[in-house]
């Protein structure tokens, strides 16, 4: 098997595994309770908390844990909006994963002023645009790290920059799945930012949200950010995870990065094969997109799944829907090139080998379903 969907989801390291499998079994305490063998549990628990937030140059206190980004997102968006007083302006970019693009737009609804934020032709926001819709009664700004079907990456300092100078009030909101651990970032440059787990080797069903301190946000009961029994195994398979990616950072994303570019070029050779997104070297290291024209996407999935090749279309929150691809067409990706789109995302356990392989695959299912493309 050669599996090339990453950024749907990672196989679990074995070392989260047994984490995880170790705060279910033997070391299954509430943290919250009163018993010494509970108070290792929340000790192991604070650890991880202070090793999450040196990844993202935060402080421990900042870090609120979730069930996922979808939580996260969430969280930070109505979470923010809760706590702020007047309705105004939320700009959400045009390419952002419905779990904060659904839930921006749904303020319109409640009397708030929302408008997207367009992306460039490498699906990068276009700051210069972004500039000119920040108005002084801008309430919130939520933009992605990586966009996750193509791998623009944007320039997250410019955009807080810019964000907090036109707009002292406004937060801004970062959706950092696919970019965390991948893509350099630092937590100065946001409000919020959303993580989670299963994009990088951990369990799924855990995730985090960064809180910037002083920024004001609505969270679970009371003075609790976040109801709910701690979630210890999820939490603790994901500091494994986490761990392992901090031990091999730039080994990971040079080895990714290298076999990005060893299957941008495999494919390029391959006739009317064309790159979408930025050019290979520039976006993140995990995500190429490509289309093969005259082959549709799904086409191509099935083909290449019977050769035990696991690739995606876009995302899959949005592979089941029919018609048109949202982030492919605000980036003026449209028609047979819109059609015959394929995603392949890489994790650094992934080999330049594999990349030889999937590239002749494609190659060989591309000349053989073109010969029976309907003309
Ligand atoms: N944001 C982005 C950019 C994503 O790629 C995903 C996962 N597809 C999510 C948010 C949602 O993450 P989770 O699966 O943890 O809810």
């Amino acid at each position: 098997m050669i599996y090339l969907d990453n950024s749907a989801t990672t196989r679990t390291l074995d070392a989260a595994a047994d984490a995880a499998r170790t705060y279910m079994t033997t070391r299954f305490f509430n943290p919250s309770a009163a018993y010494s063998a509970a108070a290792e549990t929340e000790k192991a628990v604070e650890a991880a908390r202070a090793r999450l937030a040196f990844a993202l140059d935060a402080k421990p206190e900042e870090i609120v844990y979730t069930s996922g980004a979808t939580e996260s997102n969430n969280a930070a968006i109505s979470g923010a909006l809760k706590a702020m007083r007047g309705k105004g302006r939320l700009i959400v970019g045009a390419t952002e994963h419905p779990s904060a693009y659904e839930v921006v737009k749904a303020y319109s609804r409640q009397g708030y002023d929302v408008v997207e934020a367009p992306v460039d032709s490498t699906g990068a926001v276009d700051l210069a645009a972004l500039s000119t819709l920040l108005t002084e009664d801008t309430r919130l700004v939520s933009v992605m790290q990586v966009n996750n079907e193509v791998g623009a990456v944007n320039d997250c300092a410019a955009i807080y920059r810019a964000v907090k100078a036109a707009a002292p009030e406004a937060v801004v909101h970062t959706d950092g799945v696919q970019g965390f651990l991948k893509v350099p970032f630092d937590a100065k440059d946001c409000d919020f930012y959303a993580l989670s787990a299963h994009k990088f080797h951990g369990p799924k069903g855990v995730g985090a949200l960064y809180v910037k301190t002083g920024v004001r946000f609505a969270g679970g009961q009371a003075e609790d950010r976040r109801s709910g029994t701690t979630n210890t195994p999820g939490i603790m398979g994901m500091d494994a995870a986490v761990a392992d990616y901090l031990a091999h950072l730039e080994e990971y994303r040079k080895h990714m990065m290298a076999c990005k570019l060893r299957l941008a070029k495999n494919l390029s050779g391959i006739r009317d094969v064309l790159i979408n997104g930025p050019k290979p070297a520039q976006g993140a290291p995990h995500i190429l997109n490509v289309s093969i024209l005259g082959v549709r996407g799904e086409v191509m999935l099935h083909a290449l799944e019977a050769r035990e090749v696991f690739v995606s279309t876009g995302s899959a929150c949005s592979a089941h829907k029919k018609g048109k691809n949202r982030i492919l067409t605000a980036m003026g990706v449209t028609g047979a090139r819109q059609e015959g789109a394929l995603r392949l995302s890489l994790c650094p356990f992934n080999t330049l080998e594999e990349m030889d392989a999937a590239a002749a695959i494609i190659a060989e299912q591309a000349a053989f379903l073109r010969k029976y493309k309907r003309r």
